[in-house]
């Protein structure tokens, strides 16, 4: 069995001029996907709760939630319908910037953008939802030499974890960059998984830390949606 793990960034709506505007899905149209999937018997689930459909212990109709860089807009806009539909998902917060702001996306102009403070991470946990790493800083781990790497990913997983009081068992590589020297790092650091934008669904017989995910865009009709879920 193969599962969709789906990606998002922000639950908002955006102003036209926004560079890479397709990371904004707007509250109203999130809500409509995630009612679909209920309805049509799909099961949205964090990385953590779909563990064992990744892994082909478990099969059943599952969507797997993720959203990356912790952003505030997901705990504001995406969690109720969440918890109006009986869903868990996964953000992946980076680690130095909890409280703070996307600064990385600065110099390409996406607007800055809150991320999550502590206490509302620890409310998005509360809620059932999970908490993964997505290094400290948010760096293309393909332009970071070794060592500094190694630190970026090791690292965010010990400062959320102390933050959480929790573990933070599943990474997500910034930009999808990652090579099998990273995806090494990422298994020495403690990880079970980590997941790339590589576009398929998953499949049992994935390399863990290199779990490939489906991108959902701004302008993603629900057909178009819904194909990404049954068929991509
Ligand atoms: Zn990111």
């Amino acid at each position: 069995m193969t599962v969709p793990i789906l990606v998002y960034h922000h639950i908002a709506a955006v102003g036209s001029s926004v560079p890479f505007r397709s990371l904004f899905v707007h509250p109203k149209r999130f809500a409509s996907q995630m009612r679909w999937l209920k309805k049509l018997g799909y099961q949205g689930l964090s990385v953590r709760d779909a563990i064992p459909y990744i892994k082909g212990e478990k099969t059943g109709k599952v969507a797997v939630l993720t959203f990356d860089d912790g952003f505030l807009n997901v705990l504001e806009n995406a969690a109720p319908v969440l918890a109006e539909c009986g869903f868990t998902a996964t953000n992946y917060f980076v680690a130095n910037q909890i409280g703070g702001s996307n600064i990385w996306d600065k110099a390409i102009g996406i607007p800055e953008m809150a991320c999550m403070s502590v206490t509302q991470m620890r409310e998005w946990a509360a809620l059932g939802h999970e908490v993964g790493a997505h290094t400290l800083d948010h760096v293309n781990l393909n332009d970071t030499p070794d060592e500094e790497a190694r630190r970026q990913i090791s690292e965010s997983k010990s400062r959320l974890e102390d933050m959480l009081g929790a573990e933070v068992p599943h990474f997500c590589y910034p930009y999808g960059a990652n090579n099998q020297t990273h995806r090494l790092m990422a298994r020495e650091a403690g990880f079970q998984t980590a997941v790339t934008t590589i576009a398929a669904r998953a499949k049992p017989n994935d390399d863990p830390f290199g779990i490939p995910r489906i991108y959902i865009r701004r302008n993603h009709t629900l057909p178009e949606f819904l194909y990404r879920v049954y068929f991509r």
